[in-house]
């Protein structure tokens, strides 16, 4: 095959059909000798058919949802193929220990666990690759083929997509909290809150997920200081009566992070009232931060239906999005439970009415 026609493109980086070879040399018979402009439009054709594929089920996410579904969906012969996302294993490969996980009576590190869980879903015939969905164009028809773009570049057709690209702690941004994150700075309570049993902690926050994160605190913890920004919590109403039947834990209003203490690990905090500048400095060991959570859901905005913060709204007790064979689990359509064994369960979930659907075209089909 000669590459000249093909005015400088790279036809040697791709392997050349038998029927571009045809089509060029019919091309050569009917518009001369060198069909450039068609001979290239075929080429762009073909390259980029090169880049299009098409599968049953694909899963955007590895963290526990995306690997319980596609552990689920490879035992069903769905073989999925999985993209792991820019946090390849996802939220927990940031923690250390995971203590609650239901199986590991001795816990098991945050990183070990998500490879396992990539293991065993490898296990069964998934192909996990490392990718982004970076543009997502879903089908309205039952049945109908979904497009997803991986990296600007390549795009998957799939009969079903899982959605489990989890959300992301937001954080102060604040150098020492960054500096220290790991080092006693966690922004799951109930993950890490074991590790600072009989300790004074501090967190950061004036909402629910704060005021919940506050009172599970105070259950294991000596003492915990709660900085809110504000003069008022916006917690709902039972939160707040709960936070404040506490005795162990005080609450600081207009207060806000000056400087988290500590070289290698948390040794204390450093508070500022927002309202007469004055600091105050205080022991802790563990800080925790409670400022809310982003779901990761940018791409599919404008394809399925979320509610205003951007969690996918999800149909009652399944995991259906809006869209017929796109399905959504994890903490990308859960802000209240936000545990990787909830995570998980919604994981397997998403497989299983990710096959019933795939049944169900096949039957619709077939009569
Ligand atoms: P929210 O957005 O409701 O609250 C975030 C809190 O963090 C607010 O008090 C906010 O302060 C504060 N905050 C934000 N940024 C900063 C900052 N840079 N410095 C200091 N403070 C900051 O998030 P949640 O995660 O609490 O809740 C999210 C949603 O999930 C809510 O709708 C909540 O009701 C729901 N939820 C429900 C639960 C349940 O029903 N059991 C449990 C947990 C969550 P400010 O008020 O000043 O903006």
């Amino acid at each position: 095959m000669q590459a000249t026609w093909l005015s400088g493109k790279n036809c040697e980086s791709v392997s050349c059909s038998d029927s571009l070879k045809t089509f060029y040399n019919y091309s050569c018979k009917v518009f001369g000798e060198k069909p450039t402009f068609i001979a290239e439009l075929y080429f762009d054709i073909y390259t980029m058919s090169e880049q299009i594929e098409r599968i049953k089920t694909l899963i955007l996410g590895s963290g526990p949802a995306g690997y319980t579904a596609a552990i689920y969906a490879a035992r069903a012969d769905l073989k999925p193929v999985v993209y792991t996302g820019m946090e390849p294993g996802g939220q927990l490969t940031t923690t250390t220990e995971v203590d609650n996980f239901p199986g590991y009576p001795n816990g098991i590190d945050g990183p070990t666990m998500m490879v396992e869980l990539q293991q065993q879903a490898e296990r069964f015939g998934t192909e996990v690759r490392i990718g982004m969905a970076t543009a997502v164009d879903f089908s309205d028809e039952a049945g109908g083929i979904h497009k997803v773009t991986i990296d600007d570049s390549k795009v998957v057709e799939a009969e079903t997509v899982i959605i489990s690209t989890g959300a992301t702690a937001k954080y102060l941004n604040i150098p020492s909290e960054q500096r220290l994150r790991g080092g006693g700075v966690s922004a799951c309570a109930v993950c890490d809150g074991f590790f600072y049993k009989g300790q004074d902690v501090a967190i950061v926050g004036g909402g629910d997920t704060a005021a919940e994160e506050a009172s599970y605190l105070a259950n294991i913890c000596t003492k915990v200081t709660m900085l809110i920004r504000k003069d008022y919590m916006r917690a709902s109403k039972a939160m707040q009566h709960r936070v404040e039947s506490l005795p162990n834990i005080e609450i600081r209003f207009n207060t806000e992070v000056d400087e988290i203490l500590g070289d290698q690990v948390v040794e204390g905090l450093r508070m500022v009232n927002n309202q007469t500048g004055e600091k105050e400095e205080i022991e802790i060991t563990g800080f925790f931060v409670a400022i809310g959570h982003t779901p990761n859901t940018g791409i599919f905005k404008g394809q399925l239906e979320m509610d205003d913060t951007g969690y996918i709204i999800t149909n009652g007790k399944s995991t259906k999005t809006t869209k017929p064979g796109v399905f959504a689990s994890g903490d990308v359509q859960d802000k209240e439970y936000r545990q990787a064994v909830t995570a998980a369960g919604t994981g397997c979930m998403a497989a299983l009415d990710a096959e019933r659907y795939l049944a169900t075209i096949e039957v619709a089909h077939t009569t």
